[in-house]
Parts: C-alpha cells; sequence; structure tokens
C-alpha cells in the first residue's frame, strides 16, 4: 500500500476524474515530453470508454487544455471556454505553451467508439509528428479512476501506483491489516494513516494539507449554492441548490424546523458540488468527481449537526476516509468503467461513512463496520449517464450517497463493531460484480437510462 491520502483528495475541474482529469493529466504528460522535439503536428486516439462518453465528460476539452500545458489543479475555469474558442478559431494549439502548431479536432482528435485498447476500458493513444509527417514519437496512457494514469508499461504490468512508490511504516492492502495495525499498535485508523503520510511531508503539513483540501470543498459547496440557471451540455438540467439554498435559509431565520431539514441541508450541500462538477468548475476529486458531493456534504453535515465538531475531526475524517478509499483503489478499482457507479458512487458512500464514524469517535471495527455498510447497500450500482453527461443520474445520486453514509454510520455506532459481513468481503463481491457487469452499465451510456429517457 503507498498511495497518499492526497492523491485521492486532488484539486481539479469537473465534470469527470477519469475523462477530463486523468486525460488532461496524460496529454500534458505527452506535450512535456516533446519540450525539446522540433514539432510539427500532434494525434490523439480515444478508445473505449473515453470514446463513448468522452464528448459528455469534456474529454475532448481536457486533452486540448492538457497538451497546451494546463494542470487540473492550476487551470482557471474562468478561462476555459476563451482558451477552446480560441484554438478552436485560429485552428492552431500552443503544445506545452511553447510551440504553436496547427490542431484540427476533426483531423487531430478522434474518437474510437468501436474500439478498446487492452489494459483498460480508458485508453489513449498520442503521436506527435515533425513538419515532414514523419512519427516521432508514440505513447498509450490509461486513465484508471480517481484522475490516475498510467502508461502502457505499467498498465501492461498491472502498476497503478508508479514505478517507485513510498514505503510506508504501516502498510495495509485489506481491512483486515488495517485492523491488526490498529490493534497492535493501539491506533486509530486515523493514526495509521498519519504515521504513513507522516513519511511523505510533516504531520503539521498532512493537517493543514487536509484542512486545506476542506476549504476547497467548502469553497465549491458555496459557489453551488449561489449559481442558478441551466447546465451546459444540452439536457437542459435546471440547478437546483441555489434556490433549496434560499428555502432552508429562510426556515432558518423563522426558526422553523421540520423532521427532514438535516436530510435537506445534506442533499442541498451535494448537489451544490455536483453541479459545480457538471458546469466544469474546481472541485475536489473525492475519490472520483462524479460522486464529489458525498464526502464534503457528509463533512458539512458532521461540523453543523454534531455535538462538538473540531478540527481534529475533520482530519479524521478525510484520513479514515482516505484509508478505506486506497482498500478499494487496491482491491477492486474507482473507476466507473470498471465498476459503474459502485467505483464512484458506492466507494465514496462507504468512505464517508467510515470518515464520519472516526469523527465522532467510532472504534476501528465500527469505522470498518460503516464501511462495510455503505458499500454493501451500492452493489450493482450501474453507471448509465445520459447523454454521456454527468449530470442524470449522477447530480442526485449523490444525495442519495450522502444520506445513505449518515446512515451507515449511524448503524455501526449503534453496534460494537462486530458484524456479519466484513468490509474485504464486500470489496470482493464489488470487484467480481464489477467484472460481472455488462459494458453497457459501465460508463459507456450504451444502457439503462441512457437509452431509455430520451434526448431533448
Ligand atoms: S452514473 Fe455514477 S459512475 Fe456514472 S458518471 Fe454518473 S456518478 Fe459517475
Amino acid at each position: 500500500m503507498s498511495i497518499s491520502v492526497f492523491d485521492l483528495f486532488s484539486i481539479g475541474i469537473g465534470p469527470s476524474s477519469s475523462h477530463t482529469v486523468g486525460p488532461m493529466r496524460a496529454s500534458r504528460l505527452f506535450a512535456k515530453q516533446l519540450q525539446h522535439e522540433n514539432i510539427g503536428s500532434v494525434k490523439v486516439d480515444l478508445y473505449g470508454s473515453l470514446a463513448l462518453t468522452g464528448k459528455g465528460h469534456g474529454t475532448d476539452k481536457a486533452v486540448l487544455l492538457g497538451l497546451e500545458g494546463e494542470t487540473p489543479e492550476g487551470v482557471d475555469p474562468e478561462r476555459i471556454s476563451d482558451q477552446l474558442e480560441h484554438i478552436k478559431v485560429e485552428g492552431r494549439l500552443c503544445l506545452f505553451g511553447i510551440k504553436d502548431i496547427p490542431f484540427n479536432e476533426e483531423i487531430h482528435l478522434l474518437f474510437h467508439k468501436d474500439k478498446q485498447l487492452p489494459y483498460h476500458p480508458n485508453g489513449m493513444r498520442f503521436r506527435a509528428y515533425n513538419d515532414a509527417g514523419l512519427e516521432l514519437v508514440s505513447k498509450v496512457y490509461y486513465s484508471v479512476g480517481g484522475g490516475f494514469i498510467v502508461d502502457e508499461g505499467e498498465a501492461k504490468r498491472d502498476v497503478h501506483l508508479g514505478e517507485n512508490p513510498p514505503q510506508f511504516p504501516l502498510p495495509f492492502n485489506t481491512a483486515e491489516e488495517l485492523l491488526m495495525h490498529c490493534q497492535d499498535k493501539e491506533l486509530s485508523v486515523a493514526q495509521v494513516m498519519m504515521q504513513n503520510e507522516s513519511t511523505l511531508r510533516s504531520e503539521e503539513d498532512v493537517r493543514q494539507g487536509l484542512l486545506r483540501i476542506w476549504q476547497v470543498m467548502k469553497s465549491c459547496m458555496d459557489r453551488g449554492c449561489k449559481q442558478e440557471g441551466i447546465l451546459p451540455g444540452g439536457l437542459n438540467v435546471k440547478r437546483r441548490a441555489a434556490s433549496l439554498y434560499k428555502k432552508l435559509e429562510g426556515q432558518k431565520q423563522q426558526q422553523l424546523k421540520t423532521p427532514t431539514d438535516v436530510m435537506e441541508w445534506v442533499s442541498m450541500w451535494a448537489l451544490a458540488v455536483n453541479e459545480e462538477n457538471a458546469a466544469g468548475g474546481r472541485v475536489v476529486t473525492a475519490p472520483t468527481n462524479g460522486a464529489a458531493g458525498i464526502i464534503p456534504s457528509v463533512l458539512h453535515y458532521y461540523l453543523t449537526f454534531t455535538n462538538n465538531p473540531t478540527d481534529e475531526g475533520v482530519v479524521a475524517y478525510l484520513l479514515t476516509a482516505g484509508a478505506i478509499g486506497i482498500l478499494y483503489k487496491l482491491g477492486a478499482s474507482i473507476s466507473a468503467a470498471e465498476m459503474g457507479c459502485m467505483g464512484e458512487v458506492g466507494v465514496a458512500c462507504s468512505m464517508a461513512a467510515a470518515g464520519l464514524t472516526a469523527a465522532l469517535g467510532g472504534t476501528p471495527m465500527q469505522v470498518e463496520n460503516a464501511a462495510e455498510i455503505g458499500m454493501e447497500h451500492n452493489l450493482g450500482l450501474t453507471c448509465d449517464p445520459i447523454m454521456g453527461l454527468v449530470q442524470v443520474p449522477c447530480i442526485e445520486r449523490n444525495t442519495m450517497g450522502a444520506i445513505k453514509a449518515i446512515n451507515a454510520s449511524l448503524l455501526a455506532m449503534q453496534g460494537d463493531g462486530s458484524h456479519r459481513v466484513s468490509l474485504d468481503q464486500v470489496i470482493a463481491t464489488m470487484r467480481q460484480t464489477g467484472i460481472d457487469m455488462q459494458t453497457m452499465y459501465k460508463e459507456t451510456s450504451l444502457g439503462g437510462l441512457a437509452v431509455n429517457v430520451p434526448e431533448c
């Protein structure tokens, strides 16, 4: 185990971690390698799920921005449309911000909807040519979920974490190993994570880094609570968070309380994040963009509706959620192209349930129990976004994931942590279910809601 919590919670842009963030990173990496070459043109081929839902998920835009040297963390969401329009109108892009080359999307960016590269459904091939049209460089990358990318060699060897991953003092690949560390060293899950993270940066830096992640999540929610109108993409989905926010604020001022208040607030926060994500705004990938609303909204619940919340609780929440995300990344996948929506909303729900339990003072066994419940009731969840947009069912589905996570935590906190199905068993079941799931339900928009709801 060598994944950092900061790999799972990275700052990026919407709407998709596997289809926007990953391809932007891959394109940038490719462009960076060409800095010292005399390049006349580049060509990009997208395969499998990237080709099938890439238009709706913004893969085309991400590739262009990455080729120009932009990063998901650094790109200014306000400038993106001007930058893309400039490339389109001029028929040229500035490779890694250095070299002006011709670029016509119809010739240089191709979507191969009926083909797939061998190692993962999200494959990309990049080629660079000299002025005479001779191929100089060719690279294949795979976007393996959550914004992580691997090259062809790594994919072939099933190396998803780079060639020289850091060595942690308390490594774990399974929940059983994680719980063993907790028991042997008398540590919480968050403390195990902190000991590992401390090998990469100081404890204080980990703490401050996680509090900053929370601030970015919060800013995203705050922006989402104010934006009105229709989401881009052509599905005509109306943004709902802002009107719900006004209603809930009004009730608060009049001191009106309803039994469903908490659920409405939590749902509204999740809507706010995922509407921002669908609009291509700044979000924290957690652990994917499609499911980015669940972890922040449950954390906001902890800070708003539970007794005596603290910054330490926020840190414990994110470290613990991170530990659970690592187990899914190692034991199954967080890619919807492999696992359907179990890999996104299911994993985020499980992570949030565990994080909340930790923040509320639950034992490691209760944390493991909450994570298990959070996934057990998402098994089989398909990915079938209409028009390939990360909007329907994605945005509402985050509200369901958030409420389910809170309930999973409540159930776990009522017990002593002992339970019938272990987290490792549920992760193995998820993995097998993902393998058995038909491709049409794995981020291809070839089945489910995507074909049964007419486009408008
Ligand atoms: S249905 Fe789920 S997995 Fe698929 S794009 Fe939407 S949020 Fe992501």
